[in-house]
């Protein structure tokens, strides 16, 4: 609320006064706003108020001077319970002056010298009276206030619980207490209050008495200070139009009220909503604005909101404005960076609609929020999977270069081996120890292609259309020779066709149906190919009647190098490995299902396409 309409407050002996029944939150704002002026100026502050009073005055003062500790001030600032203070000046129910001298009158001279300065003074043992009916004791200690007002220099706000849409508010005491005072604050917020007074009087009197009420000297009979405007039509409406006063009051509240409900639910909305011209000049914004970015809201109306956009977004936002004036009525969605207070950017997510064709707004709307640490939390993923990408390139990279390099040294290794045994004459366990070697450098070979073909799998290979079936009949053509010596059967029903790369798909098959012959049990192997719809995928299943999986390393066995068996069943632990990789390269999962002793089923995901 500003106290702009009013004389500088800090004018000698000012004794202002507020009835704030009918809006309290507006007693706050302007005592707060009056306290911390004064601070501003090194006043010293003295605040005789209720519990509550006391609380959410200091709330207000800490937001208005983010910065102040109200303990560690230089200037001294003094917080007295009105109901104590009240106590200590009256003796038998009676004010008497000495006592109010002594308790208050000293105290105020004490802060004015020790700070050099008048106090700023805020008061409300008066309205406690008026609470309590004593209404004539109320002006008495007004004469007490005014006398050490007169002697000091000191200025003093008086709050009273006065309702000024209730018909007491036009009685004579209200009258007295008015004379009591210098300057009147608005009880409310001055234009909705007024538009509210106005708007009742039309409806209830009709628009006929308009320029009656236009024509009334605000300030009655002239003993008492100029009142706001909607305080000055209530004041006199007893005797402007008395017939219809009790009506205009009630229906005047009603508009109040509803106005306020209304502001409290925008003001306090989570998102900031601001109103703006269609070519982005602010014309409205809402108190939430300065939790969003900092900025105050009312120095911002009038400024173009592309000025504090970010230049790499600018046109993001001229996108949205363009998309925003094409379709009235409806949301678009932006999200954008905004220069704060403090000159940082805060992302801010927008949902804007163009009202300008709606005659009470007029405008484009746009409600927002800061999604900054969405947005830097998304970077920072973004920007690790990025360079867990590049890392995970290079070691391919390395591994299929050294995979490839030690390849030649074996083969040396086991020509040079055999050629030994050969031209030597060697014994038995010579002979023996040779085999080792020869067998080893066979199973590190079969290791270095098996890691040569896992690391060549390219992720973004071209993808095709093809049959899984007729991969699945490769993979056994390929696998004939132990098919055969195993005397495994392999049964294919009908797969589907789906985008892939044949070689990739071939391979899949290939590892799987192997492993299900290599790990048998002492039954001849069963191997079926099957494919199970699951919504818009296909489940394909490769099941078998072997050893099985222990449950605990259905996971593990994917991972690379990972084997649950020794030498006695040769193998690399790549296989499954490169199976993973390929079915999630095409957007697929994999797993095993697998009762002990009962075989297993290796499933994996693939989207069909229709044919
Ligand atoms: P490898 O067969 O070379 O060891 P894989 O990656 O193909 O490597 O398989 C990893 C492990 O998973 C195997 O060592 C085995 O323990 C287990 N496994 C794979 N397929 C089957 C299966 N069909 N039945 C039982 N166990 C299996």
């Amino acid at each position: 609320m500003s106290l702009s309409h009013h004389p500088p407050l800090s004018e000698p002996r000012g004794h202002l006064l507020q009835f704030y029944k009918a809006d309290e939150p507006a007693l706050t704002a302007s005592v707060g706003q009056y306290l911390a002026e004064a601070f501003k100026r090194r006043e010293p502050l003295l605040v005789i108020a209720t519990r509550r009073h006391r609380r959410s005055f200091k709330r207000r003062l800490k937001t208005l001077s983010p910065s102040t500790e109200l303990n560690a001030l230089e200037v001294p600032v003094v917080f007295l319970d009105a109901q104590e203070t009240l106590d200590r000046i009256m003796i038998e129910g009676r004010l008497e002056w000495e006592r109010f001298e002594d308790v208050v009158g000293c105290l105020i001279r004490q802060l004015s010298s020790s700070a050099g300065a008048p106090v700023c003074a805020y008061g409300e043992m008066v309205g406690l009276l008026w609470n309590s009916g004593q209404k004539a004791a109320a002006i008495r200690l007004e004469a007490f206030w005014n006398r050490i007002l007169e002697q000091t220099g000191c200025t003093l706000f008086c709050g009273y619980p006065i309702d000024i849409f209730d018909p007491e508010f036009q009685s004579a005491e209200v009258h007295d207490i008015l004379c009591a005072h210098t300057h009147v604050i608005s009880g409310g917020e001055p234009r909705e209050l007024e538009a509210a007074v106005h708007r009742a009087f039309e409806e209830v009197a009709g628009p006929g008495a308009r320029p009656q009420i236009a024509a009334l000297p605000s300030n009655g009979n002239g003993s008492h200070p100029r009142l706001p405007a909607a305080e000055a039509s209530l004041f006199l409406l007893r005797k402007t139009l008395p017939e219809h006063a009790g009506q205009i009051l009630s229906q005047a509240r009603q508009h109040y009220q509803t106005e306020r409900r209304f502001r409290a639910l925008v003001e306090n909305s989570f998102d900031a909503i601001s109103l703006m011209d269609r070519h982005g000049n602010l014309l409205y914004a809402t108190r939430s604005v300065s939790k969003v970015l900092g900025y105050d809201p009312a120095p911002l109306v009038g400024s173009n909101v592309f000025k504090l956009i970010h230049p790499d977004d600018l046109r993001r936002l001229s996108k949205t404005f363009r998309q925003t004036l094409a379709t009235p009525g409806l949301p678009v969605h932006a999200e954008l960076r905004v220069k704060n207070r403090s000159g940082q950017w805060t992302w801010i997510e927008s949902t804007t609609a163009n009202l300008l064709d709606q005659p009470d707004i007029g405008a484009i709307v746009s409600n927002f929020r800061d999604i900054t640490a969405r947005k830097t939390a998304e970077q920072k993923r973004r920007r690790q999977a990025e360079k867990l990408a590049r890392f995970n390139a290079e070691l391919e990279e390395f591994t299929y270069a050294v995979a490839h390099d030690l390849k030649e040294p074996l083969r040396s290794v086991s020509v040079f081996t055999e050629l030994l045994m050969q031209r030597t004459q060697p014994d038995a366990e010579a002979r023996e120890l040779a085999e080792f070697i020869v067998d080893g450098v066979h199973r590190m070979s079969a290791l270095l292609d098996d890691l040569l073909s896992f690391t060549s799998l390219k992720a973004h290979v071209k993808l095709r259309r093809l049959d899984l079936g007729r991969a699945a009949q490769q993979a056994i053509r390929n696998l004939d020779t132990i098919i055969r010596e195993s005397s495994a059967v392999v049964e294919v029903g009908p797969l589907p066709q789906v985008e892939g790369h044949s070689n990739h798909l071939m391979q899949i098959f290939q590892n799987l149906i192997a492993n299900a012959i290599k790990y048998r049990s002492n039954q001849p192997p069963q191997i079926q190919i099957v494919a199970e719809p699951a919504g818009r995928e296909c489940v394909i299943k490769v099941k078998d009647n072997g050893i099985g999986v222990p449950g605990e390393f259905r996971d593990h066995i994917f991972g690379l190098f990972k084997r649950l068996h020794g030498r006695e069943i040769p193998g690399t632990g790549i296989g499954l490995a490169i199976c993973k990789k390929i079915v999630e390269g095409m957007g697929g999962r994999i797993w095993v299902e697998s009762d002990a002793g009962q075989g297993s089923a290796f499933c994996f995901t693939v989207t069909p396409i229709k044919s």
